[in-house]
């Protein structure tokens, strides 16, 4: 019997550990679809979320992304003794406008062999770009509007065409005259400038540290180089229309390694500047 009751109170005690205390501060964001999350680790050796072990600075900052459908995040991490610990953490829900369109001829739907081939060699490359973050850096966070003028378009947002679902949009789009500056939102290095590719035309990435990227695309002009090191505020380029796109507009997308987050949700305001003055 006393044998029993030490074994229960000592797995009672090793289920406390494990599900009270995460070894962290958060110091940026919340545990929402979506949202970036920074933390401060401490007496910790290794972060894994969703068994992606996280980049760490030398003052134990890290950063992770939570998808657009995440309902939990699974942490795990390794004390200074060794020990592993887990925890699911929930996740809280938003909704996402989903636009159903019926009735449309087919080759509005399908592009042709040869766009898509080319449009896949393109997602292939941004992929790429992003498997392999470099920048020894850490992302400041809140970041600054990439640019002025009025959101025309959001996060997670989906188009079911013909009954088909869409790519959701994961950028946020800001709609603004052709020319109107790009800044850096946050420090960072410049990893990728293509002039033209298919969907999204002059297209530009940053890599600003523990696998934080963003994407900037349909520019009308770009004032950088891939390797430049850009500051918070810095002139990168100019919104445009290039690629898919039926007006002027800056697609300003986030992403933590091959996961989709919400670039809105890393500012902290929740509109950019107005474009009034200009
Ligand atoms: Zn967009």
């Amino acid at each position: 019997m006393k044998q029993w009751m030490l074994a229960l109170g000592l797995m009672l005690s090793a289920w406390t550990l494990q599900a009270s205390n995460l070894p962290f501060q958060m110091t940026y964001g919340e545990w929402q679809q979506g949202s970036v999350v920074a933390v401060q680790l401490d007496s910790v050796q290794q972060l894994l979320v969703d068994d992606k072990p996280l980049l760490m600075d030398a003052q134990g900052n890290s950063v992770f992304g939570i998808g657009r459908d995440a309902t939990e995040v699974g942490l795990r991490w390794q004390d200074k003794d060794g020990n592993w610990h887990h925890r699911q953490q929930a996740i809280a829900p938003r909704t996402y406008d989903i636009q159903h369109i019926n009735g449309l001829p087919n080759n509005k739907v399908n592009p042709n062999p040869q766009e898509v081939a080319e449009i896949q060699a393109n997602n292939r490359l941004v992929a790429q770009t992003r498997a392999k973050p470099s920048v020894s850096m850490t992302p400041q966070l809140p970041m600054i509007w990439p640019t002025a003028g009025r959101i025309s378009g959001v996060y997670g947002s989906q188009r079911v065409l013909n009954g088909e679902p869409r790519r959701p949009h994961f950028g946020v789009d800001i709609a603004a005259p052709e020319g109107t500056v790009v800044v850096a939102p946050s420090d960072g290095q410049v990893v990728l400038v293509h002039p033209s590719m298919v969907l999204t035309g002059q297209t530009m990435m940053i890599d600003h540290g523990l696998g934080l990227m963003s994407i900037y695309v349909h520019l009308s002009d770009m004032n950088v180089s891939v390797g430049d090191y850009v500051k918070r505020g810095q002139l990168i380029g100019k919104v445009g229309k290039t690629g898919r796109a039926t007006g002027p507009h800056l697609h300003w997308g986030m992403t933590w390694r091959d996961v989709q987050i919400d670039a809105a949700k890393l500012v902290a305001t929740a509109v950019p500047p107005s474009l009034t003055g200009q």
